[in-house]
């Protein structure tokens, strides 16, 4: 696939501190693209780079092949949709969606079957005759969307725009933008803070972590095989385990734990190496007796959470370590806080983590 945006090297400075330092990201065409990462991290500086309502510092930004250095926002292939709708109040949902095309002179006939194309599409057919606050947020923002997608855009970019929804509509919204995106073969370039809303909806996630790229993968890469320690934390809950490495059995390198070991595939790691290893609570397992396999600790029960289909456990495992579980809520019998318990997981589901 042809690449659609391509950031070389982008950095930007507000007075002394960066908020994006060497960025450099390929965006393919018609790809559901998402910036993740806590608050001040820089994807809505990266964001705004790309719209062009900020400058890069340094390094240079190319849409569809071509340089955009001094090319002004308005005459960038991009459209924006931001968290804050920005509809005009005085005017129809019909006329905030036709306005661009009002003002780039398009005939009238075209303008309403485009506009009543884009209605459909984002359900609000019947709606068109309305002022915006007769509308309910939902349906505010399903306007802003259709107002940017009408102007058939290269590239959408979308800044938080679920972010003022409560989360059912939001999570209906989710799926609905993401159909919307593969009809119309746009790219996406997705802003968000919110690690679910991400990996629902995309097919690539930057990472990001005080203005650079901390990974970048497909959900399933950043989920299954996060590579930093920082990424493995960010996304979804995890075990980390750091420990120095206390000797090599065969195909497996035993990390000490407290008092007790945990193994994981060796890798050429030597012995005293330093290592931090991330266990995913659902890839660990919860026994009353003794395992037979690589890793079997033993702890105490010290927090049990039912949450309808799953139950989270946090078990003691001494020297002030504990270890995160989660099971189905069928696989575990009811055990009570305090009960001697062995926690146990396949050494190949762990991940070795950079620092
Ligand atoms: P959020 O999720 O809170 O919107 P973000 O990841 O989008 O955060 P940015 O808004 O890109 O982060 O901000 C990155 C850093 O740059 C922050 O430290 C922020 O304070 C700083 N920053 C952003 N815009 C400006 C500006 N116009 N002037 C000075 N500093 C700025």
């Amino acid at each position: 696939m042809e690449t659609m945006v391509q950031l070389d090297n982008v950095s930007k400075k507000f007075d002394e501190s960066y908020a994006v330092e060497n960025v450099s990201l390929n965006i393919k065409s018609g790809e559901f693209l998402t910036l993740l990462g806590p608050s001040g991290c820089g994807k809505t500086t990266t964001l705004r780079m790309i719209a062009g309502f900020e400058k890069p510092t340094s390094g240079s930004i190319y849409i569809n092949g071509k340089k955009m250095d001094n090319i002004e926002p308005y005459h960038r292939e991009v459209n924006t949709v931001f968290q804050s709708y920005s509809l005009f109040p005085h005017m129809t949902v019909f006329d905030n969606i036709a306005f661009g095309l009002k003002m780039k002179k398009v005939k009238k006939e075209e303008i309403e079957e485009r506009v009543n194309k884009v209605l459909k599409m984002v359900q609000l057919a019947d709606f068109g005759k309305r002022k915006p606050k007769q509308l309910s947020g939902g349906q505010q923002q399903r306007v802003a969307i259709a107002r940017a997608i009408v102007n058939n855009p290269s590239v959408l970019l979308l800044d938080e725009p679920l972010g003022a929804l409560d989360l059912k509509l939001r999570k209906q919204m989710q799926l609905e933008l993401k159909h919307l995106q593969q009809e119309l073969n746009i790219t996406f370039i997705y802003v968000t803070h919110d690690q679910e809303e991400a990996l629902t909806m995309s097919d690539r996630i930057v990472v990001m972590n005080a203005g650079k790229i901390e990974q970048a993968g497909t959900p399933y890469e950043i989920y299954e095989k996060p590579q930093t320690r920082f990424v493995a934390d960010f996304i979804g809950e995890t075990n980390i385990i750091g420990g120095n490495v206390t000797e090599i059995k065969e195909n497996y390198a035993a990390l000490e734990f407290g008092s007790q070991e945990v193994y994981v595939p060796n890798n050429n790691y030597q012995t005293g190496e330093k290592m931090f290893i991330s266990v995913r609570p659902e890839k660990i397992h919860l026994h009353t007796v003794q395992q037979e396999g690589k890793i079997s600790l033993k702890g105490r029960v010290k927090e049990k959470v039912y949450i309808g289909s799953l139950v989270k456990w946090i078990i003691d495992v001494g020297n002030g370590n504990e270890v995160k579980v989660q099971q189905s809520a069928s696989d575990v019998e009811d055990l009570a806080l305090d009960t001697e318990v062995f926690v146990s997981w396949n050494p190949d589901n762990s991940v070795v983590l950079k620092q």
